[in-house]
């Protein structure tokens, strides 16, 4: 049985061609070449070969294989690709965050738009409401196991930024002050 997934369409004079993009398919035409039938190496379906070595029954499977080849790749190779990665961005920092920025720019209606759609306040607080024990467990046990880096983060805030708050505090002081008078 031959199992052609294509719809036959009419190519001049070609009963099997195939093109890089396209796999044309005649039936009705005389055969020019033959190479025969074989099994798909995705589907297992037994299809007519449109050239010599074809492995796979028609563009859906092309695709497929494509994909799976990647994935497999990709998996066996996982390090490799991480660290290439980190090393690109090294030694491309600046030219990546200039990219970011410049995107960012150029973009920033369809972004905040995007932002806007996903991030619903209503659902939020819903959300918050309805999960609020979980939450305030959640982040206990985080700022229980967290403790020293919180008080570290903390302090070096305080250092970091001791004017401000300084300055701050005077502004809440003198506020106070003002409004008792
Ligand atoms: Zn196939």
């Amino acid at each position: 049985m031959r199992k052609i997934k294509m719809k036959p369409i009419n190519v001049s004079n070609t009963t099997l061609s195939f093109n890089r993009k396209k796999i044309k398919f005649d039936a009705k035409q005389a055969k020019r070449h033959d190479f025969g039938d074989a099994h798909c190496v995705v589907c297992d379906e037994v299809f007519t070969k449109y050239h010599n070595s074809a492995k796979m029954c028609g563009r859906e499977c092309v695709r497929l294989r494509k994909i799976q080849r990647r994935k497999t790749y990709s998996e066996k190779n996982r390090e490799k690709i991480k660290a290439q990665g980190r090393a690109y961005y090294k030694a491309n920092r600046e030219k990546i965050s200039a990219q970011h920025r410049a995107h960012h720019k150029k973009n920033r209606k369809k972004i905040n738009a995007r932002k806007r759609a996903v991030y619903c306040p209503a659902t939020q607080r819903e959300y918050h409401e309805e999960n609020r024990e979980k939450r305030n467990a959640q982040s206990k046990a985080y700022g229980e196991k967290n403790r020293e880096k919180i008080k570290a983060q903390k302090g070096a805030y305080r250092e970091k930024n001791r004017e401000k708050i300084r300055a701050k505090a005077r502004a809440r002081y003198y506020a106070k002050k003002d409004a008792s008078k």
